[in-house]
């Protein structure tokens, strides 16, 4: 970006759905101009939530609802795009319940409960199994 640095949303007043990962509350943000350049793409959202816990890892969020589709994309493209985002969300969402479960301790991926010496078994069927 060789734009000079200024805001790019405003917010707008009053409050935003409680953040889905933390419950605190959210400051609602718009585009401060919807440009061509947001108007060229497949969609984007015209407001969204910003979760006001520093700590919090959601930071963004983007409600369907706000979601604007471009009226030019023709319905196929649409629904494979919606299709690919629908599989794509749920990936994320995976990957995001194994993150907080290694938060809250329930699972480890690497650390001191990592056995010393892993099995070097590899002949048979899984450890686990
Ligand atoms: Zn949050």
């Amino acid at each position: 970006m060789s734009k000079p640095k200024r805001k790019r949303y405003v917010v707008v007043p009053g409050q935003g759905d409680p953040c889905p990962r933390c419950c605190q509350p959210t400051q609602i943000r718009e585009h401060s101009e919807v440009t061509e350049k947001h108007r060229r793409q497949p969609f984007y959202f015209s407001r969204w939530f910003h979760c006001t816990n520093p700590q919090c890892k959601a930071q963004m969020i983007c409600p369907e609802r706000f979601k604007v589709w471009n009226p030019h994309l023709n319905a196929r493209r649409r629904d494979n795009l919606e299709r690919w985002l629908v599989s794509h969300h749920a990936q994320k969402r995976e990957q995001r319940a194994v993150m907080d479960s290694v938060d809250r301790g329930q699972l480890v991926l690497w650390g001191d409960a990592w056995p010393d010496e892993a099995p070097t078994d590899t002949s048979g069927s899984a450890p686990w199994e």
